[in-house]
């Protein structure tokens, strides 16, 4: 079992965006020499190791990458990256895994165009402990799915899912102190409802059509709210930073805050470059303080979709490539596998090691590094008074 997960682990690691590219490197003799100096494990056929995880209980895996987490957080690896002092900012968004123009698996979401054509496809909700570096690791996972005992009318979605996601972090994370940074799609009273129950704070994207009777209220006590103004400049632009903030606005019995940032960049001549808004409700009560920071993190939202979703789609872990063509179960394994691996290389990516090689010359790429890592591994034949990092057993 240790070699079949290692295995499929060094799948992504290794950046192999396919079964079929594993079996590739496998095949080399080198490569499998090595990899058996330095982990001590065998390197086991794609095949033997979609065969596990088409059995495997996802929750087993899932109980592993959560395990890991707790690790680097106990470890305090990320505490540095906490906000208001104390709160792990944790931003939540779905994306697609993968579509078939034929039914999957029964637990298929469904999509009838105009024309009658249906599609059917995987989504996925993450939770995602993001940081101003640029860090975005995967604290839970829950998948977007239909029930085959369920009604096809009454297709699973984001919202049914946050609920059961929300469980699972309570479940693995009792007492992480928790900020959820959300888009557009959460400002409602069932996701306020949860982080009140699960004692979490919260900045969730407030957009135009969202929450109509908090925003006029806002709208008749803007004049009245406190403001702050932040300068940021470097050789070439200047960024000026008009923070606008309100507290005790009651919404459904609770009080909220709202925070505004706006953000216009200007060049030396006083030219504006460009100009945004970004708006906020928020849990956590709002002072001169504390709101460049609370809009600040805010904004990090945003690092799901570019350092998490976007790496994983296109920067080596084919989050969208179909490594099981069948098992919905499969689908999930390798997943998670995925969003463990990937946790794994940012840490090595941002290690002195690799920092030191990337700042050789201004060219040189994470992408372009991992190469020359596997054209090493499967050319030259590495000593054989390796340290071994791991023991097995
Ligand atoms: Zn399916």
């Amino acid at each position: 079992m240790v070699e079949i997960l290692t295995g499929a682990l060094f799948m992504y690691i290794f950046k192999e965006t396919s079964r079929n590219a594993y079996n590739n490197d496998r095949r080399e003799a080198n490569f499998r020499k090595n990899f058996f100096k330095y982990f001590g494990l065998n390197l086991p056929h794609a095949d033997a190791i979609d065969d596990v995880l088409r059995v495997l209980a996802p929750v087993e895996i899932e109980q592993l990458k959560s395990n890991l987490v707790a690790g680097l957080i106990e470890q305090k690896i990320l505490r540095k990256f906490r906000v208001l002092g104390k709160y792990y900012l944790v931003a939540v968004d779905a994306t697609g895994m993968a579509s078939f123009e034929q039914r999957h698996c029964y637990h298929c979401l469904m999509k009838t165009s105009k024309t009658g054509l249906v599609t059917y496809f995987h989504f996925v909700l993450e939770a995602k402990i993001v940081t101003s570096s640029g860090l975005s690791i995967s604290l839970a996972s829950e998948f977007i799915e239909n029930d085959p005992e369920r009604d096809y009318e009454k297709q699973d979605c984001e919202q049914k899912a946050f609920a059961r996601l929300a469980v699972k972090i309570k479940k693995y994370f009792p007492r992480l102190p928790i900020c959820i940074l959300a888009d557009g799609l959460y400002p409602n009273n069932t996701v306020f409802d949860i982080c009140a129950k699960n004692d979490w704070k919260f900045t969730i994207t407030l957009k135009d059509g969202n929450l109509k009777t908090f925003q006029s209220e806002v709208g008749l006590l803007r004049a009245t709210a406190s403001k702050r103004s932040v300068c940021r400049a470097d050789k070439t632009t200047r960024t000026n930073l008009e923070y606008t903030f309100l507290n005790d606005l009651e919404y459904t019995g609770r009080p909220f805050s709202w925070v505004e940032c706006m953000e216009t960049i200007v060049n030396i001549k006083g030219q504006v470059l460009s100009g945004q808004r970004f708006g906020y409700i928020t849990n956590v009560p709002q002072s001169l303080q504390n709101v460049t920071e609370t809009a600040d993190s805010g904004r990090l939202r945003w690092k799901i979709e570019n350092e998490g979703f976007n790496t994983q789609k296109n920067l080596g872990y084919a989050l969208e490539h179909k490594f099981s063509r069948k098992s919905f179960i499969a689908m999930q394994n390798y997943y998670q596998l995925m969003q463990i691996a990937h946790m794994i290389n940012q840490l090595v990516e941002r290690s002195n090691q690799v920092v030191e090689i990337l700042k050789e010359h201004s060219k040189q790429t994470i992408v372009d590094i991992w190469k020359k890592m596997m054209a090493y591994l499967t050319i030259f034949e590495c000593e054989d008074n390796l340290q071994m990092p791991y023991q097995p057993g």
